[in-house]
């Protein structure tokens, strides 16, 4: 069968798809690896024995289909009912469920116009996705595998979050959009937004909106009241950024029971492995000991964000464990290379709006540290 005859056994939308590419996890020795917004902490030790205890011959069993003891034990910590609850395979997964759960793809037609140049105001908006940009470089991609439309706006000045004023003025956002993102914080410029003005937001929103808090506790506030208060408001957290669990896959989305059923109807019967269950678990169990981590981090950052200042890079304020920067004298992409051949890795995106910019990621101290050192050499 040749390669020609292959592709006509796979859809068009498909076909014609751009993946997410994720951060590099190059296995080079002795690389300070500041690119995907990992924790530079460990599980706390009670978690690792907690998991560790758990492989056993229970592996050959299924896990709980709904992660009931962890969405009883998050419905406690935000204070809410298990049903206004799911889980998934990192936040990420329930992204996409939301995609599925609450956009209508487009017809094949409609998709071939926009891709010609049709404007948002030709489209329907129960078919759009919508976000600001830049933002979590996944939504775009969701987007597109549902063959649902997008609609993006700018964020003001300094990644700022529009008002609801310049927002009606600008005419080109979609009040009514099946569905809006919000990275909040943002990702990749770290920039944190009040709640009052996600409230604003939200409130002008007839579509779901789902609040993306994957950063949000390295942040000053968050927004989960808002989950609880609007029935088409949803808050997305995960455990992989502040609690070190990047490598069990565990997320959760907070909002009304009958949204929060509607991403149940459309979720693999067991969309969250056991071991990813139990850490978790354990990590509730242990949230004092993750705090202090936090302080530790936010500390590192600002230290961070002075040092660099002071040798020439532009820093933007930051309320994650990530900070964007413009760096002095030599391109963004020629500092990626530059940090590179010192063993430091940080992230370089190629799209026009970020592309005079790194995102480093907040490590040790230690880390921190070489990282201003690598920097005064290059300079
Ligand atoms: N939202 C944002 C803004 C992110 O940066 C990430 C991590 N890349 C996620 C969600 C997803 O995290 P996870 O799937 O590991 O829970």
């Amino acid at each position: 069968m040749s390669s020609r005859h292959i592709q006509t056994l796979i859809r068009p939308l498909v076909q014609g798809l751009t993946p997410y590419v994720p951060g590099e996890q190059p296995k080079i020795k002795g690389l300070i690896k500041l690119n995907t917004n990992e924790n530079p902490y460990p599980p706390s030790p009670r978690v690792l024995a907690a998991t560790r205890a758990a492989v056993d011959g229970r592996l050959r069993r299924y896990p709980n289909p709904t992660a009931q003891l962890l969405r009883d034990k998050l419905a406690r910590l935000h204070d809410c009912k298990p049903e206004n609850i799911i889980v998934g395979n990192g936040s990420d997964e329930l992204l996409a469920m939301a995609v599925r759960a609450f956009v209508e793809p487009r017809a094949r037609q409609a998709c071939r116009l926009s891709r010609t140049g049709g404007t948002p105001a030709l489209l329907w908006s129960k078919s759009i996705v919508q976000f600001f940009t830049p933002s979590y470089s996944l939504y775009p991609v969701l987007a597109d595998i549902h063959g649902a439309a997008r609609n993006t706006v700018p964020l003001s000045a300094d990644f700022t979050l529009p008002s609801l004023a310049e927002l009606k003025r600008a005419r080109q956002w979609d009040f009514r959009a099946a569905l809006t993102f919000v990275t909040t914080p943002n990702a990749p410029s770290g920039r944190g937004y009040c709640a009052a003005e996600l409230e604003e937001l939200c409130r002008a929103q007839k579509g779901v909106v789902l609040l993306d808090e994957a950063y949000v506790d390295f942040a000053g506030e968050n927004a989960m009241r808002l989950a609880l208060k609007y029935p088409h408001v949803l808050v997305a957290r995960t455990f992989s950024k502040a609690y070190s669990l990047c490598f069990q896959r565990v997320g959760y989305c907070v909002g009304h029971a009958e949204l929060i059923a509607a991403l149940h109807k459309i979720r693999d019967s067991y969309n969250v492995n056991g071991l990813g269950q139990v850490a978790a678990l354990a990590t509730l169990d242990d949230l004092p000991c993750y705090r202090a981590s936090f302080c530790k981090i936010i500390a590192t950052r600002e230290r961070l964000s002075h040092e660099l200042e002071a040798l020439g890079f532009r820093v933007f304020p930051s309320q994650t464990n990530f900070i964007l920067v413009r760096p002095p004298r030599y391109s963004a992409q020629a500092w990626l290379k530059k940090l590179r051949n010192r063993r430091i890795l940080v992230r370089w995106f190629s799209d026009p709006l970020v592309r005079d910019y790194l995102r480093i990621t907040i490590g040790t101290p230690e880390e921190a540290a070489a990282l201003v050192r690598a920097a005064k050499a290059v300079l």
